[in-house]
């Protein structure tokens, strides 16, 4: 193709040229033939230079060629073809790709790098109320739950956040793709919260039902144990007393955990002293065990904004747990000041956790030896509740341990919940 059209311009400009040469031959001025020659010649060139350029801005037909210029019109005509199907196929795609996201049941919103809208589907439009003129807004304007802003400002997004907005529950899920800009998944679980509510109320219901007769029947024991008994009933009746006071730690815990779990996540806490906490659990601890003593450690009089009742189950459980797992020995309790919070760690020198049982230990009711739980007894809750205290402190469980060296439950209270203050009055 290329050949040919080179092989016909060159000949054209030859003709043009050796003509302008005989004409001048003829009336014997050769050169000046030749120098007419190669003026028509360039004259052609520009006059197809100038056509291909009108044509370039649309300003009339293709050259009509049939070299080089003409060549290379031809080229350009199909590719601008190629590239307008290509760009018809992606608009396509774009269209399909759109309306796939128009369908989803869940919001999809795509933020850019500091969270200003640029799109979002109708199922986010019905969530946060969005109207199509907000692209550009900042999301927080639209999500104002104080959960969902701290989490937004933290930009930590490896865990799902859950909260509520007007009648909703959501789960937003944010993930983070090409140059900082983010994509943000919302999920209506409205009717999942409302049945995981309904499961709620009804162990809180059954546990405080159970709350009554039990009180009764510890009654009744503690009666009947103060008497004169046979040595067989006395026995009978020392086991009847372990189980119901078991029974009733567990029912004491079940309620516990689901107060936790019910807890608005939107509350404000307050300002407390955790050093005076933590010795004041420790305190509390010295009836529980006769050899195991508990010291706290602190570098000073360190204040945290938080709930003070769930803090104070989340170090009664751990501290009790580690004189119960541990040995008798005794237990350290350390506050420690870091740039990213502050770290409470409860420390004992047991036997230890297996790490094939320190992913599940926090789970209801796991509990790593069975037949040694029954003798230290525990309702199996225990880490639940600390594990569920902690998030509302936003903090994590952290549990690390040697077999035969003991096991240290540590945890970090923010630094956005540290700091100066006074402790509020209860
Ligand atoms: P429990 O009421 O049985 O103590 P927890 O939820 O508090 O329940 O603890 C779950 C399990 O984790 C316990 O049964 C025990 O096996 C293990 N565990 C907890 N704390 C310790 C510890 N300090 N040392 C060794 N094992 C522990």
């Amino acid at each position: 193709m290329y050949q040919g059209a080179l092989q016909r311009e060159l000949l054209r400009v030859s003709i043009i040229i050796l003509a302008g040469f005989a004409v001048g031959w003829s009336v014997d001025y050769p050169l000046y033939g030749l120098i007419v020659g190669l003026i028509v010649s360039q004259i052609f060139s520009i006059r197809h230079a100038s056509s291909i350029f009108k044509w370039s801005y649309r300003q009339g037909p293709a050259p009509q060629d049939n070299g080089l210029i003409g060549y290379a019109a031809d080229r350009i005509i199909r590719r601008e073809k190629t590239l307008k199907e290509r760009l018809l196929n992606q608009a396509k795609m774009l269209q399909r790709y759109n309306q796939g996201i128009e369908a989803l049941k869940d919001g999809v919103v795509v933020l850019d790098s500091v969270g200003h809208i640029d799109t979002f589907n109708s199922a986010a439009t019905r969530m946060l109320l969005l109207r199509k003129n907000d692209s550009g807004q900042h999301i927080t304007h639209f999500v104002r739950a104080p959960h969902f802003v701290r989490y937004f400002r933290k930009a930590d997004f490896s865990e799902p956040l859950q909260f509520d907005l007007r009648t909703f529950s959501l789960q937003v899920q944010i993930t983070e793709f090409g140059v900082d800009q983010k994509i943000m998944l919302i999920r209506d679980v409205t009717e999942r919260k409302r049945v995981e509510t309904m499961r709620q109320d009804f162990i809180a219901d059954v546990s405080h039902e159970l709350r009554t007769p039990l009180t009764v029947i510890n009654g009744y024991l503690e009666m009947l144990t103060d008497m004169d008994v046979p040595a067989p009933l006395a026995k009978a009746l020392a086991q009847m007393g372990s189980q119901s006071s078991r029974m009733t730690n567990l029912v004491n815990d079940l309620i516990q955990l689901s107060k936790l779990e019910s807890a608005s996540r939107e509350r404000n806490g307050v300002v407390f002293n955790l050093t005076n906490l933590c010795e004041q659990v420790a305190g509390e601890m010295k009836g529980y065990s006769d050899t195991a003593s508990v010291i706290v450690e602190a570098e000073g009089r360190l204040m945290i904004d938080g709930f003070k009742d769930e803090m104070h189950s989340a170090l009664t459980n751990l501290i009790t747990n580690a004189i119960k797992y541990g040995d008798g020995e005794q237990v350290r309790v350390s506050l420690t000041q870091m740039d990213r919070g502050l770290e409470v760690a409860v420390k004992d020198k047991g036997p230890g956790i297996p790490p094939e049982h320190l992913a599940r230990v926090t789970e209801r009711f796991y509990r790593v030896d069975e037949s040694r739980e029954s003798t230290v007894g525990g309702s199996g809750l225990g880490l639940s509740i600390v594990k569920h205290a902690l998030e509302h402190h936003d903090a994590e469980l952290k549990i690390e341990s040697v077999i035969g060296q003991g096991s240290t439950f540590s945890f970090v209270i923010p630094a956005f919940r540290v700091g100066e203050g006074v402790e509020a009055a209860v």
